[in-house]
């Protein structure tokens, strides 16, 4: 086709046309599946190489689809039928760890573990910590704004981003905020493309904020409840004491057994849940085991406190041993922490209406949830699924809560949107989007 060869002059072999290559590029990791393949591939090795994919896909009317890693669970990063893919896998370059300012400069396509490592030979690190953080990209987690398990003490990756060199749907390269601490100069553009999903622009650059290692060895602690809404009281009655916990984590009894019979740690399934954290810095002991008073308090059992990082790795093993399951059908809904017991009631209930198995775990620090609903894999049982994820999500929403957490709106939660953005906000997004991306080219139809 004459017009790929015009982009493939440009690209030379970081252009791929290979039907198996696009394929594997065309998928995330969430439910979305493509609706037709995407006729190229770019593996971009530079800003400039961005560039000049999307002026070309802008000047054709090319869709474009942008891919970290493909960890994603929103079908954001989805490849479109007779679309182009830019893959940023390839631009993983760490450029800069700059220590006394507590900044790393970063292309797009570094894991996110790899930066915390960097950081690490500098006695920093890097604070956002998705259960992904092995795969996904510092890109992807900024394009999605995602969460993790530290954000109970650190916030989303949104408080870790300093400035972002985003490519415009128009090939243009712009750059967003500074290395200061303090900066107000025009708009906040570096919080709006974070978050923005791939719809407003390419991230191929990013200047993020480093943290440093708090001393002395943390400590992990778990306890256990028969009772669900004792378990998210306990968590609001953490969240609102002055012993600021680094991760606070719920599991429930049934999440326990699935992660429990996909790689057994020894961890006892709970009558209804289990909490699990970590406490760091001196007095990590410490603030434990006032932590765990207030567990007591609220009819927690089964207290223990380790030096052991294990408690959190079966947190970590939930997402993979889900997926062991087959079909998932999962959401990030989030309610203000004081709503959490209300929340995981309202799930059984659900659960019950349903006539269907929904196990949930939590960054229950951040009353942030992710409850799974057991289905086939047929299109009954994905429409029966779909329409327990959505009552949850209404529920969430009764309780003040949002429909996305931390995985962004992608395809799966597109219908969701109008739930809870009124109208005049919902314009304001769509003419956001149409100054950046004109001709509808970046990520068309998703996020917002
Ligand atoms: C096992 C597992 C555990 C997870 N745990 C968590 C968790 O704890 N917290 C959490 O928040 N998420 C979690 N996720 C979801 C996922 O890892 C995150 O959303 C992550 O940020 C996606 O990064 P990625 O590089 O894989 O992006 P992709 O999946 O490739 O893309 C995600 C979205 O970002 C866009 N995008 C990617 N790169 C760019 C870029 N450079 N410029 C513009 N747009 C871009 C894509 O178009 C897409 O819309 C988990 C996923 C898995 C599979």
């Amino acid at each position: 086709m004459r017009e790929i060869e015009s982009l493939r002059s440009v690209l030379g072999d970081r252009l791929s046309t290979d039907a198996a290559e696009i394929d594997a590029f065309a998928r995330d990791s969430s439910r979305a599946q493509p609706e037709g393949m995407p006729v190229a591939l770019v593996h971009a090795e530079t800003t400039a190489d961005v560039s000049a994919a999307l002026a070309w896909a802008d000047a054709g009317g090319v869709p474009v689809s942008v891919r970290g890693a493909g960890t994603g669970l929103s079908g954001g990063a989805v490849g479109y039928p007779g679309g182009l893919v830019i893959s940023l896998a390839r631009m993983n370059r760490i450029v800069e760890i700059d220590a006394g300012n507590r900044l790393a400069t970063v292309e797009a396509g570094v894991i996110t573990a790899d930066l915390d490592a960097a950081a690490g030979e500098h006695g920093l690190f890097f604070p956002p910590d998705p259960a992904s953080a092995k795969w996904s990209t510092i890109g992807g987690n900024i394009a999605v704004n995602a969460g993790g398990l530290r954000c109970v003490s650190h916030g989303v990756t949104t408080d870790s981003v300093a400035g972002l060199e985003v490519v415009l749907a128009d090939g243009r390269v712009m750059h967003t905020g500074s290395r200061t601490r303090k900066n107000v100069t025009g708009y906040d553009l570096t919080s709006l493309f974070t978050g923005s999903e791939g719809t407003l622009g390419v991230i191929t650059a990013a200047t993020v904020r480093l943290k440093p290692i708090p001393p002395g060895e943390p400590r992990t602690f778990r306890a256990s409840f028969d009772d669900i809404g004792d378990a998210g009281a306990a968590v609001t009655a953490v969240v609102a004491s002055e012993n600021t916990p680094e991760v606070l984590e719920l599991m429930d009894a049934l999440s326990v057994e699935i992660i429990e019979s996909f790689q057994p740690s020894g961890i006892p399934v709970p009558g209804a849940a289990i909490l699990v954290g970590q406490t760091v810095g001196r007095d990590a002991q410490e603030k434990a085991e006032k932590i765990l008073e207030i567990v007591r308090a609220h009819r927690g059992g089964d207290l223990e406190i380790s030096a052991s990082d294990s408690l959190l790795e079966a947190r970590r093993l939930a997402n993979p041993a889900l997926t062991a399951q087959g079909l998932r059908v999962s959401c990030d809904v989030g309610v203000p922490v004081t709503e959490l017991a209300a929340i995981f009631r309202g799930i059984d209930e659900i659960a019950r209406q349903h006539g269907r198995r929904i196990s949930t775990v939590a960054h229950a620090g951040d009353g942030n949830l992710h409850p799974t609903v057991e289905a086939d894999d047929t299109p009954e049982e994905h429409r029966a699924a779909e329409a327990a994820i959505d009552d949850i999500t209404r529920l969430a929403l009764s309780l003040g809560g949002t429909v996305t957490g931390e995985h962004g709106v992608g395809s799966v939660k597109k219908h969701e949107l109008s739930w809870q953005l009124d109208a005049a906000t919902l314009d304001v997004q769509a003419a956001i989007k149409r100054a950046l991306d004109p001709r509808g080219i970046l990520t068309p139809g998703r996020g917002i």
